[in-house]
């Protein structure tokens, strides 16, 4: 007697444990026979079959499914083994035709024979998984779309040392390399000595720091051809392993763009704006732009600063003789000459028809005086050739400095005017050195007003 107790509290307790269970399941859990009379069922399944029910009651199950799943209760019937799956995850779309709900709502309906006389049915919402399926493959076909479709991005992962973890289309197209970039750093895009490993590494924590990291350089190819790419490092979100784990993912993106053609353009812009279409030195306007700059940083940090001033001699002469285009050839030497002349910091420019002007950063009258007149020499032993013609032909300067750039670009020019309209008045071919007296004398200025806009 007290056994028959025991197990029947036994199966009381058993019996309230699969209650709570099927309470607590996070699926629609439905017992019903085999013409789906409903004989148990929890909470969610009937918080999901209930929008389905045409007179607000539940006790049959492919009654409840019949508008949207008819096909159950024949697969049911059709279903001849004693036990087993009858079906798996059917998918059932509830007002698909957008009544109340503006999403149409997914059930995954999965029916189990448990024996002659019993089925279950497991009803699961999958409204959200399935649009999450959708969105991710939508933007595996995105990426794929970027990968394969546009022509000048690589896209490259980088392990958290900076190791290319993946090769793919983009990578080929762009880079040329092949397989064999996996592993390698991704200092492999960039010519030799043009980065360390160090450099490397910065540029992961830049990027870990701001969120991304972009530089612009020359990039080599598989074949050791270069082109100009600017690249983009960003971190990748929540790739930390598990503790325990080693990352096996990427930790970064690399994004690498051929911008050849880009900059090609905004070099052809900067010349067209600040050079001179003649000479290729730089134009009125560059030189004023510049000469300002540096004007503006000797104030903070006095140091001196010169310009030379200088114009061709009897120009109209050289023309008048050997024709205009005779003329341009001589304007074209002096151009060579003064580029050899002077050093890479030197602002040399076209500011008129046959006038030009340096600018010497830290650089004081004696010195610029000096370099002036090895110009002036240069210039003066050189011939040019042009049309089976031999053309000489001298020039003017006059120098001017400032210590600390007090009275800027205006007032150093115009000095540099006054000592070449002194050169001018002296005979031609010489150099002058502005001096104080001249300070009130006429400047050389046979081009009109030279003052800058
Ligand atoms: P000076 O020694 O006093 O400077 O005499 P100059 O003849 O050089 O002076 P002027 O200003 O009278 O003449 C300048 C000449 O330069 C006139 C102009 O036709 C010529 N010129 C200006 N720009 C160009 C150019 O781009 N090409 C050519 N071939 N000649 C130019
Ligand atoms: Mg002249
Ligand atoms: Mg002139």
């Amino acid at each position: 007697m007290n056994s028959i107790e025991e197990t029947y509290q036994q199966l009381r307790a058993e019996h309230e444990a699969l209650i709570q269970f099927l309470y607590l399941a996070p699926v629609g859990l439905v017992q019903a026979d085999l013409d789906g009379g409903i004989v148990m069922m929890n909470p969610i399944s009937a918080q999901l079959l209930m929008p389905l029910s045409r007179d607000g009651g539940l006790d049959n199950l492919f009654t409840a499914l019949e508008g949207v799943a008819p096909e159950l209760r024949h697969l049911c019937s059709d279903f001849t083994s004693v036990a087993g799956k009858i079906c798996d995850g059917l998918h059932v779309h509830l007002n698909a035709g957008g009544a109340a709900r503006k999403i149409p709502q997914i059930l995954a309906i999965t029916l189990l024979k448990l024996d002659a006389q019993r089925i279950m049915a497991v009803i699961d919402d999958v409204t959200l998984q399935v649009r999450r399926e959708r969105q991710l493959r939508q933007n595996d076909a995105w990426l794929n779309a970027i990968l394969t479709g546009i022509a000048d991005y690589a896209l490259v992962g980088l392990d958290a040392r900076g190791a290319i973890t993946e090769w793919n289309a983009s990578v080929g197209r762009v880079t040329g390399f092949g397989q064999d970039v996996v592993g390698q750093p991704y200092s492999i895009f960039y010519p030799p000595d043009a980065t360390t490993p160090e450099r490397l590494l910065d540029r992961l924590r830049d990027a870990e720091r701001d969120g991304w990291s972009l530089d612009e350089g020359k990039r080599v190819r598989a074949d050791g051809s270069s082109f100009w790419g600017s690249a983009l490092i960003a971190p990748l979100p929540e790739r930390d392993p598990p503790c325990g784990l080693e990352a096996d993912g990427p930790a970064y993106c690399l994004i690498l763009r051929d911008i050849t053609d880009k900059r090609e353009a905004s070099e052809r812009r900067r010349r067209e704006a600040f050079g001179d279409y003649l000479t290729g030195l730089a134009n009125r306007r560059a030189f004023f732009e510049a000469a300002e700059q540096e004007l503006t940083r000797s104030m903070s940090v006095p140091r001196p600063t010169a310009v030379i001033a200088l114009d061709a001699d009897h120009f109209k002469a050289i023309n008048d003789r050997y024709g205009h285009p005779a003329g341009d050839a001589v304007l074209q030497h002096l151009a060579a000459i003064l580029v050899e002349t002077f050093r890479e910091v030197d602002v040399v420019a076209r500011i008129g028809g046959e006038e030009f002007a340096v600018l010497l950063p830290s650089t004081d009258l004696p010195r610029a005086a000096v370099v002036a007149e090895r110009l002036r020499a240069s210039v003066a032993s050189q011939v040019v050739h042009f049309d089976g013609q031999r053309i000489r032909y001298t020039v003017s300067l006059g120098v001017a400095s400032l210590l600390d750039g007090d009275g800027g670009i205006d007032l150093l020019l115009k000095r540099a005017d006054q000592a070449l309209y002194a050169a001018k008045r002296a005979g031609r071919n010489r150099v002058e050195r502005w001096r104080p007296e001249m300070a009130s004398g006429p400047v050389h200025q046979p081009e009109g007003d030279r003052k800058h806009a």
